[in-house]
């Protein structure tokens, strides 16, 4: 289909050629060049017109004269004929008179019946013509002879006149037959003829040229001819004979015939071709600019209109995260803001659900964080599936997501999105090929209940997860206005515990574990709690995650360690000498370079040997981290330190670091024996833990008992070591001393008492 700013815009360029001038130009030159050509020929043929008109006239007046001057002649000759006695003198008199009126005769004669000339007027000039016979040759005898016998005249041609010159001669038979009495001839030189037609006309003007019988006779005309000179030749009826006359103008005459027309319409067009030419030019120089300007702006436009792309994906990147895609938190809190003053004059709920991923940083540092960053993507990808008009998902950060739900009538429309949310991680995440099970755990303000404004409803969304996650994972948790306190609270036992130390508000409780092998009790475990100034004793699970968040942990570790030290020096002597004191370290302890040193310097102090000490650390340390940990347990280890998995059997499932991780002791974890009498896969797993720890050469040592038949049920089994509320709560230093004196702990081997 044709296009028609296309064909607007290919006519434009075109017009535009520098050729299009040169054209124009050329263009009217032809026609001025066609049209001075039409004219020049008009012109000439207007001259040959004219020229013809004056052959014509000459002709006719050449034919007129020269029947006058016959008609002259031919009077004389009937006079004579008349009265054939006229005395010479007499005819003298009438032929002078007839030279008078005719001025162009050069002479006239009579001429006797011989042929002989006798008569003469005027005799100037003509003085050598008397006696001359006029028959000169033959076929003038004959002409002559036919003229006196028809009575009719005769002229003679153009001959050579014998008075000099060209001339021709009228011969007029005086009487017919017998009776002649020979003739009156008129003598007219062909020059006088001629200069006669030329009298009234400017004689320079015409060359005329007299042709007899096809030859040249006479010529008149003194001028020079330029180029092809044009001429016209008319025909001259004289009696008798025929002549032709042509006449060929001169350069003055033609040129004066000639019009101004042509060169001036030449000159006209010409001068109008220019100028067209020139305003063309000047209009293609102004069309090229405006084009050039179009083409200027046109760029400027696509220019602005790259920038504003680049703009918008520049917003739309500030507003998405790379990773994930979804939006980041910058832009969520700015939606949420903008929701909020919505819901606000709308009477409306909003609910803000922020997610975390359980055992995230676990995996990531287990199996690297191209893993972690696949899961996140995956992850990312299923909840984006529950983003709809009225749902809008975000990426946080770390292993945090947040869903905001804008229409919410009631808390039951909550509740079914957190549905929505864990069924989202039903079925395992494929991650590198592998199937894994994540679970997630979520806290939620809702607005206005939770928090008038987007920071403060994700703050208490915060406290909300943050609870959640300490009730156990896989879980959510509404934000209440109780939370608000104990975050409070939290916040003030966090600038409580950085005075701790310096206080000296730390000490350790020992809890006993028993031998069930010996029946006897030679080892504790060192467990910290905190004497708060207002608070009273506070348990570890108070304060360690917040020491752990803070970065107090390392101080705390180094403050325990020197505390069993001591412990153990003040044992030095006694009959608790022998006693191991096992301490606990979590995973920010191990990342201390000086760790080992720190420890080896405690023990050095107080010259405590290495195998007094153990230390224990939960399941997660050994899959974290691997090549440092490894490092720093594998030094450990050689100091003579003994080391113990705690918990074991919640945490990972791969028992592959019991094989490269330098292990003395395995803790099973407190859940599986709570209920080992009751429920019998706990007893099985007990079982088989202990029969694997044994194949290791790994002594074990079971947490949480709290009844005999649990204590008889992993005699049985073939435990090595039982710690628990059975044996004795963790005590401190002094109940315990007391406690083993009494020797009641271990009777507990054999038949359990509680403490
Ligand atoms: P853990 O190392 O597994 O310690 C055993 C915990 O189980 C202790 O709680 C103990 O009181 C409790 N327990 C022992 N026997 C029984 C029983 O028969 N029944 C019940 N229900 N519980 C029993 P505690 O003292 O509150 O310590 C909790 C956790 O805090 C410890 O678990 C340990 O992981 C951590 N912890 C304790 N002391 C320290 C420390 O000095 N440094 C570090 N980093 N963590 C510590
Ligand atoms: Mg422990
Ligand atoms: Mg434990």
């Amino acid at each position: 289909m044709e296009h028609p700013p296309y064909k607007f815009g290919l006519l434009v360029k075109r017009l535009l050629h520098p050729a299009v001038p040169v054209v124009i130009f050329l263009v009217f030159l032809a026609m001025a060049a066609g049209l001075r050509y039409g004219l020049i020929h008009q012109y000439t043929g207007q001259i040959q017109a004219n020229l013809e008109n004056e052959a014509r006239s000459m002709a006719s007046t050449l034919e007129w004269e020269f029947m006058v001057h016959t008609n002259a002649i031919e009077r004389i000759a009937s006079r004579l004929a008349i009265d054939p006695k006229t005395p010479e003198s007499e005819w003298r008199e009438d032929a002078l008179n007839h030279l008078e009126d005719f001025r162009i005769y050069q002479a006239i004669e009579w001429i006797d019946r011989d042929f002989i000339i006798r008569w003469l007027v005027p005799a100037a000039g003509n003085e050598n013509v008397l006696g001359f016979n006029a028959a000169f040759d033959q076929k003038r005898l004959m002409a002559l002879e036919a003229a006196r016998q028809s009575g009719n005249y005769d002229v003679s041609g153009v001959i050579e006149l014998r008075q000099g010159g060209k001339g021709v001669v009228i011969y007029a038979p005086v009487d017919t037959g017998p009776d002649n009495n020979g003739f009156v001839a008129g003598v007219v030189r062909v020059e006088t003829l001629v200069r006669q037609l030329l009298a009234s006309r400017e004689s320079a003007m015409f060359r005329i040229k007299i042709h007899s019988q096809g030859a040249p006779v006479y010529t008149l005309g003194d001028f020079e001819s330029t180029g092809d000179p044009i001429s016209y030749t008319v025909p001259v009826k004289l009696p008798t004979q025929e002549w032709q006359l042509t006449l060929e103008p001169s350069p003055a005459w033609v040129d004066k015939q000639r019009s101004p027309w042509p060169r001036w319409t030449f000159v006209t067009l010409l001068v109008m071709g220019l100028l067209t030419s020139l305003t063309t030019l000047l209009l293609q120089l102004m069309l090229k600019r405006n084009q050039d300007l179009l083409t200027t702006r046109r760029e400027l436009d696509e220019e602005i209109a790259q920038r504003k792309t680049i703009q918008k994906d520049l917003v739309r990147l500030e507003s998405t995260d790379v990773l994930t895609g979804l939006a980041n938190r910058r832009f969520f809190m700015e939606d949420l803001a903008h929701t909020l003053n919505i819901a606000d004059r709308q009477m409306r709920q909003v609910a803000l659900v922020m997610l975390d991923l359980d055992r995230f940083q676990m995996l990531n540092d287990s199996l690297g964080h191209q893993f972690g960053d696949e899961l996140l993507v995956k992850v990312a990808d299923r909840l984006n599936q529950l983003s709809n008009e009225c749902i809008t998902v975000a990426y946080s950060g770390g292993d945090e997501f947040m869903i905001c739900q804008q229409h919410v009538e009631d808390i039951d429309d909550v509740i079914h999105l957190l549905g929505l949310i864990k069924q989202c991680f039903e079925s395992p995440f494929v991650v590198q090929d592998e199937a894994h099970s994540i679970t997630s755990t979520l806290g939620v303000a809702v607005y206005p209940h939770s928090g008038l404004d987007a920071d403060i409803l994700l703050r208490n969304a915060d406290i909300a997860l943050y609870r959640a996650k300490e009730q156990g994972r896989n879980t959510y948790q509404f934000y209440t206005e109780g939370m608000q306190e104990r975050e409070v609270m939290r916040l003030e036992l966090e600038k409580d515990l950085s005075q701790a130390l310096a206080n000296n508000e730390f000490v350790l409780y020992y809890q006993p574990q028993l031998n069930l092998k010996s029946g006897e009790i030679n080892s504790v475990e060192a467990l910290i709690r905190w004497q708060h100034p207002r608070r009273g004793l506070l348990p570890p699970a108070a304060f360690i995650p917040l020491a752990e968040e803070s970065g107090r942990i390392a101080d705390i570790g180094r403050w325990v360690v020197m505390a069993a030290c001591r412990q153990l020096a003040a044992w030095k002597g006694t009959r608790f000498e022998s006693f191991t004191v096992a301490v606990n370290l979590c995973g920010r302890e191990l990342d201390d370079e000086n760790l080992v040193e720190r420890i080896r310097d405690a023990l050095e102090a107080k010259d405590i040997p290495a195998n007094r000490l153990e230390v224990e650390l939960t399941e997660e340390i050994f899959i974290q981290n691997i090549e440092h940990n490894l490092d720093q347990l594998t030094r450990l280890h050689e100091l003579g330190v003994h080391l113990a998995i705690d918990d074991f059997g919640v945490g990972y499932s791969s028992l592959a670091y019991l094989r490269d991780f330098p292990v003395d002791i395995l803790k099973i974890d407190r859940s599986f024996i709570t209920e080992i009498t009751e429920r019998h896969d706990d007893a099985v797993i007990t079982r088989a833990v202990i029969n694997l720890a044994h194949n290791l050469g790994l002594r074990v040592v079971a947490e949480g008992v709290e009844t005999q038949p649990q204590l008889d049920l992993l005699k049985s089994q073939g435990c090595d070591v039982v710690q628990g509320y059975l044996i004795s709560r963790p005590v401190p230093v002094a109940k315990l001393e007391k406690a083993l004196d009494s020797g009641a702990l271990e009777k507990l081997a054999t038949a359990g008492t509680d403490l």
